[in-house]
């Protein structure tokens, strides 16, 4: 692939992640007027709390199916939102959801036992004994409650990522579970055939997107490119470049700023995805990531062996010059986060600034490739070094090293502290919002 030197978008054009998002809401609200034009139409004989209890069903399983098609990874919302956005309004459309199925199960159980004149806990084994499909639902919102507690920021931060990522998997079977339980006893499903039919098609659309994005493209690309390590570079003591290869790389859609999640395939590592951006632009015959050690998968990245063979999901990410808006950028990296930025300093057309923020020298690596390229792309570089605080990328500082800060795009990607600072500093020097994009090197946070 020829790199591709992407011009901003007129300025008259919406914003690529405006088209997205209101086509996501759009969707969404179609959606939610159907499922209440056929929950009028299934007619309300029961009692109040029955009636609020199935709108909450309802409503819950189109949320389920809303959060499967934000995780799904299609190439085309991924590269519009960003899935870093897209994991984070999954996380909190899953907590919606949590309580909507829970309000379900509550207004149910008192809605029955009202009538039955039993308590609601009486009344909820009494359903699961002798209705079909209840069982199922209660072991699907048990599924959800234990989902939805290793999720929180407490327990996320204490377990590895692969098993929170394992936990969560089984949410599909609750998903399955859910469904069966609604088209089996949903007074709004076994009233008509077309609410039916309209739900099958909504659950085969959010589960096709799911197979579509996380199984078949990826699949797809990895039997196509056949992807292996050509070169292992040691930058410094704990951070090391592989260069890939592979077949037909000038067909793969990726752009500098993206990431892959890459799967080397040794022995003893081969069942670990990690997230690394590109930290060169894709240039048709190979891919290039520059990987820290911050754990034991990135550490192990420097024994991995020539020929070993890579599977990588991805491209993803929307740190990419489709979000431009202006002619001129300011790149701004903090440690590690050098990697996009490098990257994209390769692609953006127009004058760039770039500031490389380390503590010390010695941490900026990739630094001779950056002084190189500013030179042929005359660019500005400056490289800020020494310790977190005072905070070297104040407003003042800023202002001072990009006098014209407010009439570029800004791209940003560092430790979370100095990008909060940063983005801060944007703020109060009032860069607009829609000319600043950065990448987190964190997704499920
Ligand atoms: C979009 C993105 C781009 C990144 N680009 C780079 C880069 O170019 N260079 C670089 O050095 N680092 C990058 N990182 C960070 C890098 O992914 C982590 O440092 C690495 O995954 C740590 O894995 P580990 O096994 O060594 O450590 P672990 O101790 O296993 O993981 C440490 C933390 O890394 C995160 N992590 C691990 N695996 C995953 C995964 N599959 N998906 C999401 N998060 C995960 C989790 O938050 C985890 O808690 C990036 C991260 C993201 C999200």
């Amino acid at each position: 692939m020829t790199t591709v030197q992407s011009p901003p978008a007129p300025p008259t054009a919406i914003r690529p992640r405006v088209v997205a998002r209101t086509g996501l809401y759009a969707v969404l609200a179609a959606n939610a007027a159907v499922v209440a034009y056929f929950f009028a139409q299934a007619g309300f004989a029961s009692n109040a709390l029955i009636v609020i209890g199935r709108l909450f069903g309802l409503y819950g399983a189109l949320v389920m199916a809303f959060q499967l098609v934000l995780v799904a990874r299609l190439p085309w919302l991924d590269r519009r939102i960003g899935m870093d956005r897209l994991t984070s309004w999954h996380r909190w459309t899953g907590f919606a959801l949590l309580w909507t199925l829970l309000a379900h199960a509550v207004f149910i159980s008192f809605g029955y036992a009202d009538g039955a004149g039993v308590g609601p806990v009486t009344e909820l084994v009494d359903l699961a004994e002798t209705t079909e499909g209840v069982l199922r639902a209660i072991v699907a919102l048990g599924i959800i409650l234990v989902v939805g507690a290793v999720s929180a920021r407490y327990a996320r931060r204490r377990l590895a990522y692969e098993t929170w990522h394992f936990i969560h998997l089984y949410t599909y079977v609750a998903v399955v579970l859910a469904f069966t339980h609604q088209v089996a006893v949903g007074t709004t499903f076994t009233a008509s055939s077309a609410a039916k039919a309209y739900w099958y098609g909504v659950w085969g659309v959010a589960l096709g997107a799911v197979v579509l994005g996380r199984l078949v493209l990826p699949l797809w690309r990895n039997l196509r490119h056949q992807l292996r390590v050509s070169a292992v570079v040691h930058e410094s003591d704990n951070v090391v470049s592989i260069h890939i290869t592979g077949r037909d790389l000038d067909r793969m859609p990726a752009q500098a700023g993206q990431f892959f999640l890459w799967r080397f395939l040794t022995r003893d590592r081969w069942w670990q995805a990690n997230p690394f951006s590109l930290s060169a632009a894709p240039d048709g015959r190979t891919l290039r990531l520059t990987a820290k050690a911050a754990g034991d998968g990135s550490a192990a990245l420097r024994h991995v062996k020539v020929g070993t063979r890579v599977f990588a999901e991805g491209p993803y990410g929307a740190f990419t010059a489709l979000h431009r808006t202006r002619s001129e950028s300011l790149l701004i990296a903090g440690g590690v986060g050098v990697t996009p930025i490098r990257a994209l300093l390769e692609e953006l057309e127009g004058h760039a600034v770039v500031i490389y923020r380390v503590s010390a020298d010695r941490d900026a690596v990739l630094y001779d490739e950056l002084r190189e390229l500013a030179v042929a792309k005359g660019a500005d570089l400056h490289l800020v070094t020494g310790p977190p605080v005072p905070d070297r990328l104040a407003p003042r500082e800023l202002a001072r090293l990009v006098p014209d800060i407010g009439d570029r795009d800004v791209f940003l990607c560092g430790p979370p502290p100095m990008m909060n600072a940063v983005l801060r500093s944007l703020g109060d020097l009032g860069v607009p919002k829609q000319q600043i994009h950065f990448e987190r090197f964190s997704l499920a946070g």
